[in-house]
């Protein structure tokens, strides 16, 4: 066993309308991979200074020299996340932050030229490696489930005419699940593009009929990316599986 490695990425993201009408001030600043907040009310004081591993000023616009895109965020994360997979190991990306604060954007971002987010940015990339595999022994297979966690319901968004919430159980070996979840194949980008768009949607929906205040949802897209190794001597296949 390999100890587990975790990074922690800080982003800001530009004002929203309302921030904007009420002129609201930039209290934080980065450099590099430190990231500094001014207190409002004693701006005389000194900036109090955090180190991550990644410090993301997208506050601005792509003309800024310091702005980092959506696809600098995939090429630091997503894409080391991809190559870890490709070894065999777990990973996870976990999005934190207050309602607002842009954490579908970054994971998911928007269907725009250049908006999309880690999500979409590392299927496609996978993918790509995918079909530019040569080797005859080696095959790839994955699996993707998409669901949402709402007032405590967990809700398939691969299925969401569903309108039942999913039992949450635990396996003795393999850990806590989600019962009757939907976990389906997909052989190509489009096909999860697809299904990112279906889940993607089923969660709009449900956003526009609560009230801002009150919206608690989670979501969690899982990515089952499994390799099979055909040994011609032993004629044994051997299978890497690592969820994302
Ligand atoms: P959350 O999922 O954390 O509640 P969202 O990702 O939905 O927040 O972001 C709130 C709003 O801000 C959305 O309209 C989103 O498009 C916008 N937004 C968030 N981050 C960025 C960013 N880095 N650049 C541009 N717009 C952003
Ligand atoms: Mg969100």
């Amino acid at each position: 066993m390999s100890g587990a490695s975790v990074k922690v990425a800080v982003r800001v993201r530009p004002f929203n309308e309302r921030e904007l009408k009420r002129n609201a001030s930039c209290v934080i600043h980065m450099s590099g991979k430190s990231t500094s907040i001014t207190n409002p009310k004693h701006t005389k004081d000194a900036p109090k200074s955090f180190t991550f591993d990644y410090s993301y000023w997208s506050h601005s616009s792509p003309d800024d020299p310091s702005f980092s895109s959506q696809q600098q965020v995939y090429k630091d994360i997503g894409e080391s996340m991809l190559l870890h997979a490709f070894e065999g190991y777990n990973v996870c990306i976990f999005a934190y932050g207050q309602t607002g604060a842009g954490k579908s954007y970054t994971m998911m971002g928007k269907q725009e030229t250049a908006q999309q987010g880690i999500i979409p940015q590392l299927c496609e990339d996978l993918f790509t490696r995918i079909n530019h595999n040569e080797d005859l022994d080696l095959s790839y297979s994955v699996e993707v489930s998409y669901m949402e966690i709402y007032c405590e319901r967990v809700r398939d968004l691969l299925n969401p005419k569903s309108r039942d919430s999913l039992r949450v159980r635990e396996h003795p070996i393999l850990g806590p699940y989600v019962e009757n979840l939907s976990k389906l194949a997909v052989t190509n980008f489009r096909d999860i593009a697809e299904l990112m768009d279906c889940g993607n949607q089923a969660r709009t929906v449900a956003c526009t009929n609560m009230n801002e205040s009150s919206s608690r949802s989670h979501a969690v897209f899982t990515i089952v990316f499994t390799q099979k190794r055909h040994d011609a001597i032993t004629n044994l296949f051997t299978e890497k599986v690592g969820t994302g």
